[in-house]
């Protein structure tokens, strides 16, 4: 692998390491690594001094959850989501807002959650039905957000809602409060991977924010969302790369050790043919990630395309290389002795969250298509 430099403490990711396996077992939330992250400053990378982060280069925030990921996917997943409202906020928010939500999410004070799925409205962010409606100074929520992420964890919730019939023009971002009367939480959903994330369905029931809490002016919902996609989907794809690389790794050790018709299995042709698909794979998904990194922190007009790109090569990616790790372990891959199948169930939901890989490929093809 080329990238050798340790972003985090090793300390910290033993630590991190440790919980994987429990936290997958017990699907429970990891507030403790939470905390670990939050005191380490790793909230808060590329966000400014002035509003509680480090200033760093968007790739050093990329690494960071590659690093993560190589471990626990669950835990990386809060790395991602507090990118999600960190950047929105960045982008979107005035300076109150920046002062006081940017600030304490960067911090790590406490997590965010990140709301626009809708039981209709998922690939669809068009067809979003959740309303705000202005009255007396205030606007006031109701509908309904599915899947979210950090659902009755975050302190803060962004909210995309209606404020206007446009499809894309008439949507707003509100910041709604945890304790904000009318915020009620559906089940957990239970799912296949990162089972230590709490999914769930978010309720706004006649929801009253002051119109200050609105990000942007009236209707820039769908614009900031699609900007905040761009550096998501970036780390997003820098956990498919952690998660490969983890995945690889054990392979590698494995096939070193297992003797089969008298020599180790790495000896073997066909096997050496898949470990070098697969480290040429991962080595690829890694720069893609970097150059989209590199687009952020220059702000060029290619941003779109190379985020896409990062997120749709990278997840297939650790799809295919956690799949294939499973397989070069045999019957040993598939049993919880090893922990590739969590790695491989993880690997699932890069390929979906965040905006599926067929959409990622319908933005790449429409901005090739423009030049
Ligand atoms: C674990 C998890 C966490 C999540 N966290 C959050 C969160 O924090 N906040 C949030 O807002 N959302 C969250 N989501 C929701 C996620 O972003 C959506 O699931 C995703 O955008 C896809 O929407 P959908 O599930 O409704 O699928 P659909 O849009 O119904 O798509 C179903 C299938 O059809 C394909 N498809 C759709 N349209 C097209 C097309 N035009 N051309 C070709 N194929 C198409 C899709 O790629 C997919 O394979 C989360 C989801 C999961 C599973």
């Amino acid at each position: 692998m080329p990238e050798r430099q340790n972003y985090i403490s090793r300390a910290v990711i033993e630590k991190i390491q440790a919980s994987a396996q429990q936290i997958d077992e017990m699907e429970s939330f990891p507030h403790e690594n939470f905390r670990l992250l939050a005191e380490q400053g790793l909230f808060g990378l590329h966000i400014s001094k002035k509003y509680g982060g480090s200033e760093q280069p968007f790739y050093t925030n990329a690494k960071v959850v590659e690093e993560v990921a190589n471990v626990c996917a669950s835990t990386s997943v809060l790395l991602c989501t507090q990118a999600l409202t960190t950047c929105l906020l960045e982008l979107g928010g005035n300076e109150d807002q920046k002062s006081n939500y940017l600030r304490a999410l960067a911090e790590g004070k406490y997590p965010g959650a990140f709301c626009v799925t809708e039981k209709q409205a998922g690939s669809d962010v068009s067809n979003i039905q959740t309303q705000a409606v202005f009255n007396d100074d205030s606007y006031v929520l109701t509908g309904e957000k599915s899947f979210i992420t950090n659902a009755g964890e975050a302190g803060v919730y962004l909210v995309l809602a209606r404020t206007g019939s446009h499809p894309t023009k008439g949507l707003s971002f509100f910041v709604v409060e945890a304790c904000a009367p009318g915020l009620e939480f559906g089940e957990h959903v239970e799912t296949l991977g990162v089972r230590g994330s709490s999914v769930g369905t978010v309720i706004l029931n006649k929801v009253s924010v002051p119109k200050e809490n609105m990000l942007g002016i009236e209707g820039s919902g769908f614009k900031l969302l699609m900007k905040t996609f761009n550096r998501s989907r970036t780390l997003v794809g820098a956990q498919g790369v952690g998660i490969a690389k983890g995945a690889f790794q054990i392979a590698l050790n494995y096939l070193k050790e297992r003797i089969q018709f008298g020599k180790p299995l790495s000896e073997q042709p066909i096997i050496q043919c898949m470990l070098a698909e697969l480290g040429t794979k991962i080595i690829t998904a890694e720069l893609l990630v970097k150059e989209a990194a590199m687009h952020i922190d220059k702000e060029t007009s290619e941003i779109e395309k190379y985020a896409s790109m990062a997120k749709y090569y990278a997840t297939d990616m650790a799809m295919q290389v956690t799949t294939d790790a499973v397989q070069l372990l045999g019957g040993y891959g598939f049993t919880k002795l090893y922990p590739l199948e969590r790695m491989m169930r993880d690997a699932k939901v890069t390929q979906i969250y965040d905006g599926t890989n067929q959409i990622q490929r319908i933005i790449i093809a429409r901005q090739l298509l423009k030049e």
